[in-house]
């Protein structure tokens, strides 16, 4: 313990700058977090790693808060040797569970500079260039998804405040719209949003944190929810009813509503039409799937996460408005402190959503879309959708495999017969055991199955047959 009356400070080298300062000492703990990040993003040999318990975690790391502190060359490598092989490789190639992630190495390396660079992503009085470049991409996507020219939104942390920022928008014009009517802000009976029974668990989370009603319609055999359903719900509830959500590729199985019918419907009957693709809207971006999304030019808002299959890292999540008025609308916040900013009329991203604060994290994807254009985004997503056709084949193929449904997307479920709940986990955590993959059971209509998400561009056929061969 230094005694700070023993030791008093010079008066030209104040200790509370020790942090911030550039000197010697801060140098050397940028070089060495600079070293890691270059051989992690380089490496080829990452294991996959699997989860430790708590007490394990506590005795190898030991007590890292302190007063005085570690120093950056232990906190270091308390990470590197206990915390970092303690957390699954998302970008593992056999990685196949959930949704991985798989981003590009430019991406990466940008996010590193996004955080070196200070940016503030709020607003465009502070955040000019950044909000700048999140925009172009914003618009290269409206434009893939076939929306209008002034279509716009905002990159927000996850599919999940992205469905939710959405719906609060749709919600709000449903209002507005009633009240110019002369109506009452809210219908009898209150508001309700219509969605597949097969839409992801974040759209009920948004309905409860909204207080509204979920009305799911059953999907057809074939996952797909289609305009029949749709349009039964719409009668029955009628003006309840302020959006209507189609999944573009289903997390599950990568199925995708049958987003042109549910569209057409908006001649009959009024509803914001708001298209979850958070997994799958991305395959919009090949030809060997983009006809399937036919519709998706007439949504309100859409969602797609680049932290799944646009090969950007956690965590982000484009939000697209058709009007983005409406959004700017529902969630600008108004403050005497803000008003600064909302009265200068430019285009802030915090007004699109519910955040204020926020990173840039549209940047890293940005980036790797420029330096390696649209083309090599496309070729990689079109590898995923031919590599999930091969591997569907090959399970076909394979005496005791059965598919569960074809696989529209990158998404395949498929089944080893006989093979019980406990079997599929015994395999499941033996191929974790070993670290030959991570694969972890799901199921379908009360029936355990196993699935593969395949998002990586690195992932092989090669390596998928030899999982198949661990179920024989
Ligand atoms: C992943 C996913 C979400 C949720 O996105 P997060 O980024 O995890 O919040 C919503 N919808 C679908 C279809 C998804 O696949």
């Amino acid at each position: 313990m230094t005694d700070a009356a023993a030791q008093p400070i010079p008066p030209n080298r104040p200790t509370h700058t020790r942090m911030h300062s550039t000197s010697p000492e801060t140098q050397d703990i940028v070089d060495l977090v600079l070293d890691y990040s270059r051989r992690r993003i380089l490496a080829t040999d990452t294991p996959l790693d699997h989860a430790a318990s708590p007490s394990e975690l506590r005795r190898l790391a030991g007590t890292t808060i302190s007063e005085e502190g570690l120093g950056a060359r232990r906190a270091l490598s308390v990470f590197e040797l206990v915390l970092a092989p303690a957390c699954i490789t998302t970008d593992h190639p056999q990685y196949l569970s959930f949704i991985p992630s798989a981003p590009s190495k430019a991406a990466i390396a940008f996010d590193l500079v996004v955080s070196a660079s200070a940016l503030y992503g709020g607003s465009w009085l502070e955040g000019a260039g950044a909000v700048h470049a999140e925009n172009e991409v914003l618009h290269w996507l409206a434009a893939e998804f076939g929306l209008p020219e002034g279509a716009g939104g905002v990159f927000v942390q996850g599919g999940t405040i992205g469905n939710l920022s959405a719906l609060v928008a749709a919600r709000d014009s449903a209002r507005i719209r009633r009240e110019e009517h002369g109506g009452s802000p809210r219908p009898d009976g209150g508001w309700a949003v219509v969605c597949s029974a097969e839409a992801h668990s974040s759209i009920a989370s948004a309905a409860r944190v909204m207080d509204v009603d979920v009305l799911p319609v059953p999907a057809d055999d074939d996952g797909v929810l289609r305009a029949e359903g749709v349009r039964a719900a719409l009668e029955a509830h009628g003006e309840r009813v302020f959006a209507v959500v189609a999944t573009g590729g289903s997390t599950n199985f990568g199925v995708v509503d049958d987003i042109s019918g549910i569209a057409s419907l908006k001649d009959d009957f009024d509803f914001w039409l708001h298209i979850d693709g958070a997994y799958g809207l991305a395959a919009m971006l090949s030809p060997l799937a983009r006809d399937r999304f036919a519709g998706v030019e007439r949504a309100d808002s859409v969602i797609v996460d680049p932290h799944k299959w646009l090969f950007a890292p956690y965590d982000v999540c484009a939000l697209i408005y058709r009007d983005p008025e409406t959004g700017r609308r529902a969630h600008t916040q108004h403050a005497e402190y803000l008003d600064t900013l909302t009265d200068a009329g430019d285009w802030s991203p915090s007004d699109y959503s519910i955040q204020l604060t926020r990173r840039p994290r549209g940047l890293p994807l940005w980036f790797s879309l420029a330096a390696s254009g649209a083309g090599a985004y496309r070729e990689a997503v079109s590898a995923s959708i031919a590599l999930a056709r091969r591997i569907a084949d090959e399970i076909t193929r394979r005496p005791g495999l059965r598919l569960v449904r074809e696989p529209q997307l990158s998404v395949v479920v498929f089944e080893r017969d006989g093979w019980e709940r406990a079997d599929y986990d015994r395999w499941s955590q033996r191929l974790l055991e070993e670290q030959r993959a991570f694969v972890v059971p799901s199921s379908h209509a009360g029936r355990p199955n196993t699935r593969f998400a395949i998002v990586n561009p690195l992932t092989t056929f090669e390596q998928l047959a030899e999982i198949l061969d661990t179920m024989e």
